[in-house]
């Protein structure tokens, strides 16, 4: 796999965080491809790696179960369970990997086989591998 260099000057911007991939069960987090260009993942295949921005949301977004918002809470989202003040939140029960649109658990299991952090940026770049087929 390619180097991908990341220097201060060119580490993703929270603001650049506009649309999610994934999602991860109660973390949270949100994962978008780092290179939009390449295809997202469908299927398991041991081995597949795929680079990710990940965002991790505040504590309050945890707390009260923003799971439908890529980035900031958005009290417009009605399909935000933080907005509807539901009880629970379908990313409660695993720690697995989710559709960020469809909710439909990612095909596979997959694990975070690389991490890049920069100072205080809520953004970190995770290498992704899948190492299960279910
Ligand atoms: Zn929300």
């Amino acid at each position: 796999m390619e180097a991908l260099n990341l220097t201060p000057q060119n580490w993703p911007r929270y603001h650049g965080f506009v649309s999610a991939d994934w999602i991860e069960g109660t973390s949270y987090r949100r994962f978008r491809r780092y290179d939009m260009t390449l295809p997202l993942p469908t299927q398991a295949i041991i081995g597949q790696v795929c680079i990710f921005i990940v965002l991790t949301p505040s504590d309050n977004q945890i707390f009260f179960k923003c799971d439908n918002c890529f980035r900031q809470h958005q009290p417009t989202n009605l399909n935000c369970s933080m907005t509807v003040h539901r009880a629970h939140s379908f990313l409660d029960k695993t720690t697995r990997l989710f559709d960020f649109k469809t909710q439909q658990r990612i095909p596979g299991r997959w694990k975070q086989v690389g991490i890049e952090t920069y100072g205080q940026s809520r953004l970190t770049v995770e290498t992704w591998k899948c190492v299960h087929i279910n």
